[in-house]
């Protein structure tokens, strides 16, 4: 199993060095796992002059998963849109056909004091959200402003999704809930819109190729709510890119830290790019003090997802559980009670829980 290890700017470095720490150990306790590190974003753009060279694509091309920290800086902020940072992550998502975006929102019972929600609301919460990436209104054509007859400007987009598209979400839906408890929520807005209609008719054929998930419906509107109401009543959530990004940031929020959560995108064979949901946190970066636990869940991810090894992954995510039990926190998610402790030190006590 082939990884390329993206690392990147800011503190993208320090938190990829400790889940790769975790990998190597599983490496050597006889997981087939061969790792090679490549220059994006930032990094890359100060090496090249690309901020997606075409030696990194070729190796993220070639490998079964892509492990990636975080891109950006202010240094690149003045630069053309075309060699930004960001421009890599855009170029790796549709050079790999990456459609499937998945979040996790899982509140650990130690942190659950750090949710804006009140802890008997969010504890125990554990939901994973499937978001369409490569779809929807984002892409949708013809978008533009143009002038009407009456001298007033007009900004219209286009919200569309072919029946192919709905299909292949709706089974990578399908199949995470086959990994977690066989619960899928399909959400939507059939009740005013035609794209969403269409969604729901393919959504409810797909299932019934998946007779052990339990399938429902909700509107955006009411889903955004009773993500508030009652978040636990999710399992998997499957939506398209419109809805998903509002819905997964939302949820990500309930949780309370953004030092803890991965993600990731995958394609229809499963192969995938993992990453924290944060970003290069320049105001924090070489100073050991991030939060390497979200990039460590994303290699949990990699190993569930990529290359089916729940057992693995479970391991891993155990082992993040006893350390948060044992009292040890980043500055991020520190509380009074608590033992603050730094990025290399936190890798260092996971490795040891593993
Ligand atoms: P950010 O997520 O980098 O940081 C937001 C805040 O959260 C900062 O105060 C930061 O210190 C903190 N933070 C983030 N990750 C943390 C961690 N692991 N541990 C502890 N604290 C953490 O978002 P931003 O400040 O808006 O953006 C900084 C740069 O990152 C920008 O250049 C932006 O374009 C880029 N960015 C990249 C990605 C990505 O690579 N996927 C995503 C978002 C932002």
């Amino acid at each position: 199993m082939k990884i390329a290890v993206l690392p990147g700017d800011g503190i993208g470095p320090e938190i990829i060095a400790q889940a790769v720490k975790l990998l190597r150990a599983l490496a050597k306790d006889g997981l087939k796992l061969e790792m090679e590190q490549a220059p994006v974003g930032g990094a890359a753009y100060d090496a090249t002059g690309e901020p997606l060279p075409a030696a990194t694509l070729e190796l993220a091309r070639n490998a079964d998963a892509i492990l990636f920290g975080a891109v950006g800086g202010w240094q690149y902020d003045q630069l053309p849109r075309a060699k930004r940072p960001e421009q890599a992550l855009l170029g790796l998502r549709k050079e790999l056909g990456l459609f499937a975006n998945l979040r996790p929102a899982k509140v650990f019972p130690e942190l659950v004091n750090a949710s804006s929600l009140r802890p008997e609301v969010v504890s125990g919460m554990d939901i994973l959200i499937l978001r369409e990436l490569t779809g929807d209104v984002y892409f949708g054509q013809p978008r533009g402003v143009r002038m009407l007859a009456n001298g007033e400007r007009e900004g219209f987009d286009t919200m569309r999704y072919s029946e192919s598209e709905i299909r292949r979400i709706a089974h990578a839906g399908f199949r995470a809930a086959m990994k977690r408890t066989n619960k899928l929520c399909s959400v939507d807005k059939c009740n005013v819109l035609e794209t969403s209609q269409l969604w729901r008719e393919v959504v409810t054929e797909v299932a019934r190729e998946y007779p052990e998930v339990t399938l429902s419906h909700m509107y955006v509107d009411n889903a955004a709510m009773q993500l508030l109401r009652d978040p636990r009543q999710f399992d998997v959530i499957v939506t398209g890119n419109l809805f998903g990004v509002i819905l997964s940031d939302e949820a990500s929020m309930l949780t309370g830290s953004i030092g803890m959560l991965p993600s990731a995108s995958l394609d229809a064979n499963n192969k995938g790019l993992y990453e924290p949901i944060h970003g290069s946190a320049p105001d924090i970066a070489g100073k050991n003090l991030a939060n390497p636990l979200a990039t460590i869940l994303s290699a949990a991810m990699m190993l569930r997802y990529s290359f089916n090894l729940d057992q693995a992954a479970g391991r891993i995510e155990a082992a993040v559980a006893r350390v948060l039990a044992s009292g040890l926190r980043t500055a991020d998610i520190h509380q009074p009670g608590t033992e603050r402790v730094g990025t290399m030190e936190m890798g260092d006590a996971v490795m040891a829980a593993l």
